[in-house]
């Protein structure tokens, strides 16, 4: 193998591009901008930040900071672009969009062993002496998706995600939930939260009267059948709710012995247990509206949101059926796939596994074999997350200190919990950089 085919000069792609190209590896980097355009992107350039100007949280005291300075530390093109285009955010990192795209797209293409190529792909690229990166986005649409769709078994291929809220199980309040599976079937799968009438009553009020987050033209058709955002549910009727996710039959309260007036249920997210989602919440409700409504709910008055509900637009694989945490197809140890259409959620998780995939397609054609990040850093507790979260349920995640290896000294406070956390995943991360 002496060359990188990468699919897409996005967050993922130019990443990919630059970290096999920084190890001596040719590429040739396709792009379809601007022979044809997505539905967000509005310039020819790469890495173009579709909407917020944010790669959120600065800070060693945020997951997504932690995996900033990982990436700075891994030689990220994005980061340097970042830094060096960085406005005014108070504690979050923002950058000058243009002069951000503007800088990369500059270095990338000037780069003597990346060749840049401007046209669509219709089908995965496959070359007898390359490794392939497919990281065409969010909006992969056309017969590149039908092809991805064909190699994946459509089953494992979605347009769109409806995620409901996922929150940290140390932060529910287990002396007011309870662990229970509907009519007692099986394992207690599920942390059951109830409602006394005049609970519910508030809460729905609340939910119908909160504010919604705007949705973008392109996004306006009608896709979520059978997957109505629960404030749309709450809207038809005070009732609709009690015979749909928050319906209490089958859940008495071991408490009282009684059945609750509504009960939400919230069921486990990850592999490790540490996360829990909140169960047919799908929601188009602004974030500190989702704390403050869903925060009414008996048991999670000081849940730990480690991602909001969304519900938008959105290609991406089912990665626990099909990717290995080296970001490779599991059937194609020459094919990889990166970015927001593996499962992770954000410009800068989408960038940071494309630098997985650009190290370890680099690591192939040189005859080495590909590494597992550490779960104890930011980038292996992603790449770990999305191909071990439970397959059935699968909606795409952002970086968060859930995900990462908990830590064996017992620590109440968060603060501390936090910087240990992160403390830890920089050494982890310096000494496995040494031995790659
Ligand atoms: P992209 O950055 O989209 O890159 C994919 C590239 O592949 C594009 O340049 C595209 O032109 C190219 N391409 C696609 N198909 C082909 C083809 N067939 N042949 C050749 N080239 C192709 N995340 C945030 O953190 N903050 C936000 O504010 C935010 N807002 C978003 C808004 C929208 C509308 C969407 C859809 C997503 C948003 N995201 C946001 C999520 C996500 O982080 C970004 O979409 C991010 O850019 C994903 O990076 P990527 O590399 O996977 O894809």
């Amino acid at each position: 193998m002496d060359k990188i085919i990468v699919v897409g000069a996005g967050m993922a792609g130019s990443e990919a591009a630059w970290q096999a190209a920084s190890r001596g590896i040719k590429v040739d980097l396709y792009e379809m901008r601007p022979v044809k355009n997505t539905p967000a992107h509005k310039t020819d350039l790469f890495a173009e930040l579709v909407c917020s100007n944010s790669l959120r949280g600065a800070g060693l005291e945020n997951a997504v900071g932690v995996l900033k300075e990982e990436m700075r530390r891994l030689g990220s093109i994005i980061m340097e672009a970042a830094d060096a285009t960085k406005v005014p955010a108070g504690g979050a990192l923002a950058v000058d969009r243009l002069g951000f795209s503007r800088y990369i797209t500059e270095k990338v293409t000037n780069h003597p062993l990346i060749n840049v190529i401007h046209r669509e792909l219709e089908e995965i690229p496959y070359e007898d002496n390359a490794v392939t990166i497919v990281a065409s986005g969010p909006l992969t649409e056309g017969k590149l998706a039908e092809k991805i769709g064909e190699l994946m078994g459509q089953e494992y291929l979605y347009f769109y995600d409806a995620a409901a809220p996922i929150v940290t199980l140390e932060s529910i309040d287990m002396t007011k939930a309870w662990k229970a599976s509907r009519y007692g079937k099986g394992e207690a799968a599920y942390i059951n939260c109830s409602m006394n009438k005049e609970e519910y009553h508030k809460f729905w009020t609340e939910l119908v009267n909160s504010e919604k987050a705007p949705t973008h033209n392109f996004e306006k058709e009608k896709f979520f059948e059978g997957c109505m955002p629960v404030e749309e549910m709450a809207s038809r009727g005070e009732d609709t709710l009690l015979f749909g996710p928050l319906k209490p039959v089958g859940l008495e309260n071991p408490a009282d012995g009684k059945l609750p007036y509504a009960v939400v249920q919230l069921r486990q997210d990850n592999a490790d247990g540490t996360l829990y989602n909140i169960v047919g919440f799908q929601t188009h409700l602004k974030w500190p509206e989702q704390r403050r409504v869903f925060g009414m709910i008996p048991g999670l008055e000081n849940a730990e949101f480690v991602r909001y509900g969304v519900m938008h637009r959105n290609t991406f694989i089912n990665s626990p059926e099909t990717m290995r945490p080296t970001m490779q197809f599991k059937d194609n140890d020459h094919l990889f796939f990166a970015g927001q259409m593996t499962g992770v959620e954000g410009y800068v998780e989408s960038a940071s596994s494309g630098l997985v995939a650009g190290i370890n397609a680099a690591r192939i054609c040189k005859g080495l074999e590909p590494v597992v990040f550490p779960q104890e850093t930011a980038h292996g507790s992603l790449c770990h997350y999305i191909t071990t979260a439970p397959a059935k349920h699968f909606q795409p995640m952002n970086v968060n200190f859930g995900i990462m290896s908990p830590i064996k000294e017992k620590i109440r406070d968060k603060k501390l919990k936090k910087q240990r956390i992160a403390e830890r995943a920089l050494t982890t991360l310096e000494e496995f950089k040494q031995g790659i």
